[in-house]
């Protein structure tokens, strides 16, 4: 398992002075050009301990960041998990009750249930429903290198194939397989749209170069649909692409569930090789160079555990 961190490089910080939106939406903050062009929604804390959206978010809002053309929205999701954060217990503040980043199907969405993150994407559906072009910016429990996530359609793959990092892209041929993400809903999950919707996840939850790349990637993403005026790219320009198809989602059967040995994500294992065991069940690798993605830090019941990967020629 990860050790609980005793340093914080990021720490929340007062976010009331952006509570009151100007779309009727909590923490929902709405710049219109006057000109014709796509409408780009900036989106942090989905989860709410991952702050490097929230520096990032910030940094916009406190810029001044304005759209060129068409119209710019920045939000901030889970601030009720976010204003929950314990240094004390870390990881514990990502979400109240539901995770806010799997329940954006209408089953949810118009389902019975009710809850912190239910009521807030119930709020946040038409901002979501609106956006053209989605950055969700998220950060990792694990130290490792930071990735793009999204859903195999091209027109995900060209925003982050010309955006020049995160170099390493998660690309999901058949969707989470562990429920809906924000960034599948409505026609962001469907083909035949001109339209984007993007996970960035910038590194390591509480380290400042993660914020560093929060900042980047949003400034990136919007000079990309020329929202703002050209930025520098960022040294990883050229390094080679990484990419890795989601193969399997393995959500946590049993309370026993544990790795073979610890792991902290891509690391790789030959076909057949036991990666981590669950109750009776096996979870073995799939192919060869079988990638490890986000493996939890603490298996909880019901959540993901392991993301099994295969790298794409
Ligand atoms: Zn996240």
């Amino acid at each position: 398992m990860i050790p609980t961190p005793t340093s914080f490089e990021v720490l929340p910080r007062d976010l009331s002075p952006y509570k009151a939106g100007n779309v009727g939406v909590d923490y929902v903050h709405r710049f219109e050009s006057g000109r014709p062009g796509p409408h780009v929604l900036i989106n942090a804390l989905t989860h709410g301990n991952e702050f490097c959206g929230m520096v990032a978010a910030c940094h916009l809002l406190d810029h001044g960041v304005r759209p060129l053309h068409g119209t710019l929205t920045v939000s901030f999701a889970n601030v009720a998990a976010y204003e929950s954060f314990d240094p004390a217990k870390p990881f514990a503040s990502r979400q109240i009750t539901h995770n806010l980043n799997r329940i954006w199907s209408s089953d949810w969405l118009d389902g019975p249930q009710d809850s912190v993150e239910l009521g807030r994407a119930r709020a946040m559906r038409p901002v979501v429903a609106a956006a053209d072009h989605i950055l969700d910016i998220h950060s990792t429990s694990a130290d490792v290198v930071p990735f793009w996530v999204y859903p195999q359609f091209e027109r995900n793959a060209a925003v982050a194939m010309a955006l020049s990092q995160p170099a390493t892209h998660l690309v999901m041929p058949s969707g989470l397989g562990s429920g809906a993400p924000l960034i599948q809903h409505g026609r962001h999950g469907e083909p035949g749209h001109a339209v984007s919707a993007l996970v960035a996840e910038c590194g390591q939850h509480f380290k400042q170069a993660t914020a560093d790349v929060a900042v980047a990637v949003a400034l990136e993403f919007l000079a990309h649909f020329g929202m703002i005026d050209p930025i520098a790219p960022a040294p990883s320009a050229r390094a080679p692409r990484r990419r890795f198809e989601l193969l399997r989602t393995h959500v946590v059967q049993q309370p026993d569930f544990r790795f073979t040995r610890p792991l902290i994500g891509f690391e790789t294992f030959a076909e057949g090789e036991l990666i981590a065991t669950d109750g009776d069940q096996e979870i073995r690798a799939l192919c060869d160079d079988c990638t490890v993605f986000m493996p939890t830090r603490e298996p909880i019941v019901g959540r993901e555990g392991v993301y099994l990967t295969r790298p794409m020629q």
